[in-house]
């Protein structure tokens, strides 16, 4: 057994969330306990001051983190997080399930994750650069440039998500929202009901959530809700998203749209559908609502939406879970793209990049759908199963060190 079986510097309640899954997982794969206890532990954890001269001409000092869970099959990769609570624990959580996510698309990575403790919303543009973290594609542009600048030349595989002109990839931006539509033509395919006509709830009108509802509505499906941070719309005769998204262009947000009526969004989860796709923030589906939740898909396009009392809930009602690190696994797949472009200066054109990405989707779901059928698991098990397995396979492979 390793030496470091204490845990606490990364003591959090998501870190211990994926944790017990980490440990529900080996059990069921017969881990071999040396590699299950390396999984437990992030390879490196950095832990950095960034003082920002700010637009008063005081300088503050910002708390950043990086998290690399793991590097057996790869470069890491993950994404930067700003959040006023962002911390340690809640990183290195992420970053382990990003190594899950990452092995269950048969990606070449490892998982990362990165978290700046900062109000991003309270910050003007110029405190963002001279923070130099940020989540969109100016600051993945500024990013590249500065780490190219130490280099002497340019180089656009550093960071991904990038505009395009930088060497950013065609269609990353729809690619959550796109995967997740992928994933829920062969979930329906193997529940027998054509995508076509479903009744589809979305909440978060952010990138994830328009672009899966625009391409569910272009498939056929009745939107009959949506969402932001300020509540939802419904209507049972469905949203042209269309118009929608020209509403929320002109008003800011989905409220008001003709011909809906307005809902909260704890009421927005609950209202009678076929399909839910949660596409905002984590822990909205809890222990005191997942038994009101009345779709027989929920579809995870954010990270985290259940609780694992609510998991158990759904799974105990037969409700079909897709789970996060399968349903929007499209974002870090059309990343590894981005990256391939970059590594040979050679773009893609977007035809290729969505044909390529419902290949992985597909072939990721159906593995676990598979997996799921075999074990008598609900698909996040199977998910976390494929993931794990393949990690751990690594580590088999090329040994423990380091
Ligand atoms: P976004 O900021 O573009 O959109 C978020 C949406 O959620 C907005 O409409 C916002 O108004 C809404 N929202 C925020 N707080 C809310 C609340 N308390 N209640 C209801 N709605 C709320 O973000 P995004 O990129 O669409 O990401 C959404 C989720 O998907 C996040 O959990 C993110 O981690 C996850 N995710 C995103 C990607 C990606 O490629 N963008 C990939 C994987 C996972």
């Amino acid at each position: 057994m390793a030496e470091i079986t204490d845990t606490s510097e990364f003591e959090s309640p998501l870190y211990r969330t994926a944790l017990a899954q980490l440990d529900r997982v080996a059990a069921r794969l017969s881990l071999e306990p040396n590699i299950h206890e390396r999984l437990r532990h992030p390879r490196r954890a950095l832990v950095v001051s960034i003082p920002v001269r700010m637009d008063d001409g005081n300088t503050k000092v910002f708390r950043g983190y990086r998290v690399q869970h793991s590097t057996v099959l790869g470069p890491t990769k993950g994404g930067l997080r700003y959040d006023a609570d962002v911390n340690l624990g809640e990183v290195t959580a992420l970053a382990m399930l990003m190594s899950w996510k990452c092995a269950l698309a048969g990606l070449p990575y490892g998982g990362a994750k990165g978290g700046v403790r900062c109000n991003p919303r309270s910050m003007s543009v110029t405190e963002r650069e001279n923070l130099t973290l940020g989540t969109d594609e100016q600051t993945m542009a500024w990013m590249m440039d500065t780490y190219s600048m130490t280099q002497g030349k340019t180089v656009p595989g550093i960071v991904t998500g990038k505009p395009l002109i930088v060497g950013g990839s065609a269609g990353r931006r729809e690619a959550t929202g796109r995967g997740i539509v992928y994933a829920l033509y062969q979930a329906a395919r193997h529940l027998g009901q054509p995508l076509r006509g479903q009744r589809v709830v979305v909440q978060g009108f952010g990138n994830v959530g328009s672009v899966a509802a625009r391409l569910l509505w272009r498939e056929g499906c009745v939107i009959s809700g949506v969402s932001d941070v300020k509540g939802g719309i419904v209507s049972p005769h469905g949203i042209d998203i269309r118009q929608l998204e020209a509403h929320v262009a002109e008003a800011g947000g989905v409220a008001g749209f003709p011909g809906t009526e307005p809902v909260s969004n704890a009421e927005l989860l609950e209202q009678p559908c076929d399909v839910l796709v949660p596409a905002a923030i984590g822990s909205q589906i809890r222990e005191d609502n997942a038994d009101r939740i009345k779709a027989t898909i929920v579809a995870e396009g954010a990270n985290g939406p259940t609780t694992p009392e609510a998991d158990a809930i759904l799974r105990d009602r037969g409700v079909t879970v897709i789970p996060d690190i399968l349903a929007n696994a499209g974002g870090v797949i059309v990343s590894y793209f981005e990256w391939v472009q970059g590594l040979q200066y050679y773009f893609w054109r977007e035809s290729e990049i969505t044909t390529r990405l419902q290949e992985i989707m597909t072939r990721a779901f159906n593995r676990v759908w598979a997996l799921g059928a075999k074990e008598g698991t609900d698909l996040r098990t199977a998910a976390l199963m494929e993931g794990v397995r393949r990690v751990a396979e690594g580590y088999r492979v090329r040994g423990l060190y380091p």
